[in-house]
């Protein structure tokens, strides 16, 4: 741990927890505790959750029970985390947290009054409970984030897929938003491993990966559904602007110039655009979508279709 100092927070993924209910959470409203007696609950209770979203609300609202605390966020940017629990307000305290020189993020209590010097030694003294359920929280969300992501292109794969398509369309149909899909598959890239060889379709796919993701808000919703073929989750978005995203895709494809000097390849993607349908299946979105998809290729290719 780091002495106290200013950082800088991004948000990353907060709208999405918000969607997911992970937002604000109430205060159980627990008795006073002292120092000792909260160290040894706090050290038992971060123990019984691998989710950094739990262990950081048992924290914000157990440090409660020894000090007025409005606000508490974590920042893990190379986990892809941000989480914020209270009500935001100017004094601060800062530490970047590390383990054996393994850094585990950022964490800043924020409060109306000024942290004097003995509460900001009891918050160190009960930062030392967070450390390892905190790691654990880490080396969790490392794994399941790689069992759920395709490792050529770094998009999510089909369990990701499947996973994101049913809440999605959960959330659509509770909350009344409009769901689009986007099936994009590049055009002849049979004839790109036939020329080129296949570890330079490998990069073609790649870049074809990155030019999606760069146009897109929110990179966790690009996943490879099959060898050549990436499906698009557009997220509270109706048909003519998912038209639109869809149109944008395409124009970035054919700016690709990849790096094969002598012979550069010339590429070309068709989309299929589905938007979901009152009281339709993911399933039927999907296909829609497919179908879409297999009328902009019998078209003529490079172009984007969109379903009935
Ligand atoms: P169309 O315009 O009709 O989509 O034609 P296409 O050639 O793109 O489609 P087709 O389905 O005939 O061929 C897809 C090719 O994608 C065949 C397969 O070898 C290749 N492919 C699938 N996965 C990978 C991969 O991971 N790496 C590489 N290099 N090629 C792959
Ligand atoms: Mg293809
Ligand atoms: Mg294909």
């Amino acid at each position: 741990m780091s002495p106290p100092s200013q950082i800088h927070a991004v948000e990353f993924d907060s709208a999405k927890l918000q969607r997911l209910g992970f937002g604000q959470q109430q205060n159980t409203l627990l008795p006073p505790a002292t120092l000792q007696q909260l160290h040894l609950e706090l050290g038992l209770q971060l123990q019984t959750s691998l989710e950094a979203e739990k262990i950081l609300a048992t924290f914000f609202y157990g440090i409660q029970r020894l000090m007025p605390l409005n606000a508490l966020s974590y920042e893990q940017r190379s986990a892809d985390l941000l989480l914020k629990f209270g009500e935001r307000t100017h004094h601060r305290a800062s530490y970047s947290l590390s383990h054996e020189g393994e850094h585990l993020g950022e964490l800043v209590f924020q409060r109306n009054l000024r942290f004097s010097e003995l509460e900001l030694a009891q918050l160190e003294t009960l930062l030392s409970c967070l450390l390892f359920p905190l790691r654990n929280a880490l080396m969790y969300r490392a794994a399941t984030q790689s069992a759920l992501r395709d490792p050529l292109t770094g998009t999510g794969n089909r369990i990701a897929m499947d996973q994101t398509l049913s809440r999605e369309t959960e959330l659509a149909r509770r909350h009344k938003h409009p769901l689009s899909l986007l099936m994009l598959d590049i055009d002849h890239f049979k004839r790109v491993n036939d020329t080129h060889g296949h570890a330079t379709g490998d990069e073609v796919l790649k870049a074809v990966a990155e030019s999606i993701k760069s146009q897109l808000r929110n990179v966790d919703m690009v996943f490879r559904f099959g060898g050549e073929e990436f499906l698009i989750v557009l997220s509270n978005t109706c048909r003519e602007a998912a038209a639109m995203v869809g149109e944008r895709l395409r124009y970035a494809a054919l700016r690709l110039t990849h790096p094969a000097p002598e012979h550069p390849i010339e590429l070309t993607v068709s989309l299929g655009c589905a938007t979901l349908l009152p009281a339709e299946s993911a399933d039927s979105l999907l296909r829609r979508a497919d179908n879409a998809l297999y009328v902009a290729k019998r078209d003529g290719r490079n172009r984007l279709a969109m379903a009935g």
